[in-house]
Order: structure tokens, then C-alpha cells, then sequence
């Protein structure tokens, strides 16, 4: 009985706590996201960083890959050692 009393002393404390946080963040204006919301708004976020800037591709003349002219081609052969 003892174990019981601590236990529902628990769970009332956890529900208090939960309906704070709830209640503290629609007080905030916010609301609950998922993780794969969370994911989708970082990829529009990096997606709009990206927008506007443009990347040159050269062709390397070894292996007529193209790669960005700011760095060596993955074959290697394309930069002078
Ligand atoms: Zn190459």
C-alpha cells in the first residue's frame, strides 16, 4: 500500500508536469512538432541558404567527370601533385 501512495504521488507529479509544459507552450504560441517536421523545416531552411548561389562543374580531362572547380576530381588525376 505503501509503494501504491508513492507511485500515485509520481504520476500526479509527471501529469502536473506535462500539463504545464503543454499549457506553458500554446501559452507561447508555439506548438508540439514531430521529429519529421522538425527534419523538413532544416531542409527548407538549408534548401532557401542555397538558393541564389551556384556552383561552377568543370570537366576533369581524365576521366571527363565533372566536379566543382574548386576542388580536385574524387579520380584524383585531374589535380597536378
Ligand atoms: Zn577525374
Amino acid at each position: 500500500m505503501f509503494l501504491l501512495k508513492i507511485l500515485f504521488t509520481l504520476a500526479a507529479i509527471i501529469g502536473v508536469w506535462v500539463v504545464f509544459r503543454a499549457a506553458s507552450r500554446m501559452a507561447r504560441g508555439e506548438r508540439r512538432t514531430t521529429p519529421a517536421e522538425e527534419a523538413a523545416r532544416a531542409a527548407r531552411a538549408a534548401t532557401e541558404a542555397r538558393a541564389g548561389k551556384s556552383v561552377d562543374l568543370v570537366k576533369c580531362p581524365s576521366c571527363g567527370a565533372y566536379h566543382d572547380s574548386g576542388t580536385p576530381c574524387a579520380c584524383r588525376n585531374g589535380r597536378p601533385e
